[in-house]
């Protein structure tokens, strides 16, 4: 039987490192890739360190204050507009949001998360020492500065931290430092997780938390999704039974990639892929 697909992290015009493509265009797109349902994930950046970099989002073309609500009610406007419109073609389309946790930031999430009626609310370590390495730019200043042990603590000190606020209905690509840092470290940063991820997932599955497959590595040339087969296999012996797959598209091109991959890897673990709705997960097998 083929699984049903979805994608559940895209970044439409919204955010400031996106395509200028409109919600719509991948509604379209979803369709005719036989979607059954996508989120929308715009990026949410609060460290008030780089406010100047990274704390926007765009309204109508314009980057505004990613504090500054106005962008918040038309996208959940446009996001009801299309759930109307596509309600024939029987396509899913729910409204999210990457936030990149750092410590401080508590009660700006909460501004967010509180006042707006979101399906899904996904979390991500995307800064260490407020510098991005996520960004092939940036990541090379913080993992020359840093041994590996340092990496280590640093990244899992903060995921812990992420998972402990309760914010967060899902932890996206949890490991992200090794985009970059497999350049810089070697192999070496492939098990830098063992022994302190297990405790972490632990408390996810307590918490009913969710478990990102992403799949953006693959385009970035990586040969494993984020996380790797290690990490998901530690995660589902931690008792973690919420997983999503999202291509992290920031243009329509890159909607549902590897998405039937990332859908047979979970079902050789047995594990079932998830969607929201107003923040409850429900399997969709
Ligand atoms: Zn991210
Ligand atoms: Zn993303």
């Amino acid at each position: 039987m083929k699984s049903i697909k979805t994608d559940y992290h895209i970044h439409p015009n919204y955010s400031i490192d996106a395509s200028p493509v409109q919600m719509k265009d991948y509604c379209y797109q979803a369709l005719e890739l036989g979607l059954a349902e996508i989120c929308f994930t715009t990026h949410v950046e609060l460290d008030p360190v780089r406010s100047e970099m990274d704390n926007f989002a765009v309204l109508d073309g314009e980057r505004i204050p990613v504090l500054n609500h106005t962008w918040l009610e038309k996208y959940f406007l446009e996001i009801t507009g299309l759930q109307e419109e596509f309600k024939m073609e029987n396509l899913g389309i729910k409204a999210g949001v990457e936030i990149g946790y750092c410590r401080g930031v508590e009660k700006d999430i909460e501004k967010i998360i509180n006042n707006y009626p979101f399906d899904y609310v996904m979390g991500a370590i995307h800064c260490l020492d407020h510098i991005a390495i996520s960004s092939r730019k940036e990541s090379p200043r913080y993992f020359q500065a840093k041994s590996l042990h340092a990496l280590r603590a640093d990244y899992f000190t903060t995921l812990k931290e992420a998972v402990a606020t309760g914010f967060f209905d899902c932890i996206a690509h949890v490991d992200l430092y090794r985009r970059y840092g497999i350049q810089h470290y070697g192999p070496g940063v492939l098990s830098i997780h063992r022994g302190v991820i297990e405790p972490i997932f632990r408390e996810m599955a307590r918490r009913e938390m969710g478990l990102e497959i992403n799949t953006s590595s693959i385009r970035r040339g990586l040969n494993e999704f984020h996380p790797t087969r290690e990490i998901i296999d530690l995660a589902a012996k931690e008792g973690l039974k919420v997983f999503t797959v999202g291509s992290d598209a920031h243009t329509p091109g890159e909607l549902g990639e590897y998405i039937d991959e990332a859908l047979a890897l979970l079902e050789e673990f047995n594990l079932s892929n998830h969607v929201f709705t107003r923040r409850r997960a429900r399997p969709i097998i």
